[in-house]
């Protein structure tokens, strides 16, 4: 029989790589860490996303700056825009960042991020074990054990602890908090990159930004060292939604179609309309939402529990906030600091529930409040105006 790990993380997104890469060298008490993934190689959704300095600081106490170094991209500013006219509505500077805030304001492909996380999982291998292509099914509890039956695999995996990383349709939440609902928010997300040398040389802007509409907005930075330009469009409008086979098990759901996105936004100024225009391929999907965390509860089971969730498995919150990947870094460096005060016990992960619940429903309010200010319509939208104009800090990162 396997010996038992003393924490067995399930997913290897961005929250679980993270998790174990910063319990194997942060709590370096620990006998293992085993971290399953269904799927057979690493593979991240074709995408960027913004890093704000409380996740770029994590990539440096992880030593992640140097394989990042010419991958993510320092935009200097982000630059709210009206979608329906191009006008500049308010700027922020993010070029004194690291001063500000001791980090920088970074923008980076998801698999370049995911790429380097692994590299620095596969370096600290003897321990923190990744284990790919391994489906975990169910759960069961032997006296201070877990055991989680996984496909392929003939033999349980046994653990002391055991962490949900494993997304928004999380198993470990369904198992052990199945009251939880984590609805469909009615919005769709559209994605898209294009290189930059596809683009004609006005539409090549190094800063985010943020072009906002009546109840939609687009999101355009570059990524990859500035060679690409992610564009996300996220409108209220529904047009035809993916279906539910289209969604697939990781929730990203099957091709859009441009026009359908004209569609759904409606109206745009000519820029943003050729740049969604130039974009080879979009994907389309819905966006999910739970509503603000309560109380350690919901991201711990009971005081004494060997059970607790990360990550968008326990705080899956509109993309709004550019903080969802944010947040499971963050989690993944307060569980360390537990496991390494405490050990492998149900005390460190209470302390880690304790420290992360209150933070986490702050950030999921507050993607949610930028919804309504990026999507205001009417005179609300005429107030949101005037406001970014004088206080960009809108926009501002926690
Ligand atoms: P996931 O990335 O979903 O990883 C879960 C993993 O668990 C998957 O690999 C899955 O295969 C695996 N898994 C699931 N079930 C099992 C099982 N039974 N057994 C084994 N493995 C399993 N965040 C930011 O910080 N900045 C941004 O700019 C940003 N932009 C975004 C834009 C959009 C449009 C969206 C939708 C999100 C954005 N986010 C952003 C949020 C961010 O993408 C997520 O919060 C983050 O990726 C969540 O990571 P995770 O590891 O918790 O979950």
């Amino acid at each position: 029989m396997n010996e038992a790990a003393d924490l067995l993380i399930v997913g290897a997104g961005l929250g679980g790589l993270a998790a174990a890469l910063a319990c194997a060298r942060q709590a370096p008490g620990l006998r293992g860490v085993d971290l399953v993934e269904q799927a057979a190689a690493l593979q991240e959704v074709g995408a960027g996303i913004q890093c704000g300095p409380n996740m770029t600081r994590r990539w440096r106490s992880w030593d992640l700056m140097a394989p990042l170094r010419d991958l993510a991209h320092a935009p200097g500013a982000v630059v709210a825009r009206d979608a329906a006219s191009g006008r500049e509505l308010g700027r922020l500077d993010t070029r004194d960042f690291e001063a500000r805030y001791g980090a920088p304001y970074l923008t980076v492909h998801r698999a370049d991020l995911q790429a380097a996380l692994a590299a620095s999982v596969a370096q600290v291998s003897d321990r923190a074990r990744l284990m790919l292509g391994t489906r975990i099914k169910t759960f069961s509890s032997h006296g201070d054990e877990i055991h989680a039956e996984a496909a392929p695999l003939s033999e349980p995996l046994r653990a002391r602890l055991l962490m949900g990383a494993d997304g928004l349709r999380s198993a470990v939440r369904s198992r052990f908090w199945p009251d939880v609902r984590v609805p469909d928010t009615g919005e769709l997300a559209w994605r898209g990159m294009v290189p930059m040398h596809d683009l004609p040389e006005r539409l090549r802007r190094p800063e985010v930004q943020a072009w906002l509409g009546p109840r939609m907005h687009v999101v355009s930075y570059p990524v990859r060292g500035g060679e690409w330009l992610n564009v996300a469009a996220f409108t209220e409008q529904h047009g035809p939604l993916p279906t539910a086979d289209e969604e697939g098990h990781g929730a990203w759901a099957g091709e859009g179609r441009l026009s359908d996105l004209l569609q759904a936004t409606g109206p745009v100024c000519t820029p943003l309309a050729e740049t969604l225009a130039a974009l080879p391929a979009l994907r389309r999907w819905r966006v999910h939402a739970r509503a603000p965390l309560r109380g350690v509860s919901d991201m711990h089971l009971r005081a004494d529990s060997p059970i607790a969730l990360l990550g968008d498995a326990a705080h899956p919150m509109q993309p709004y906030l550019a903080q969802g990947a944010g947040m499971a870094l963050e989690d993944a460096d307060a569980l360390a600091q537990a496991l390494a005060a405490h050990g492998a016990t149900p005390t460190a992960l209470a302390r880690y529930a304790q420290q992360r619940w209150q933070r986490n429903a702050q950030v999921q309010a507050r993607a949610a409040r930028n919804g309504r200010i990026f999507h205001a319509a009417g005179p609300l939208r005429l107030a949101r105006n005037l406001a970014l104009g004088v206080r960009p800090q809108l926009m501002d990162l926690p």
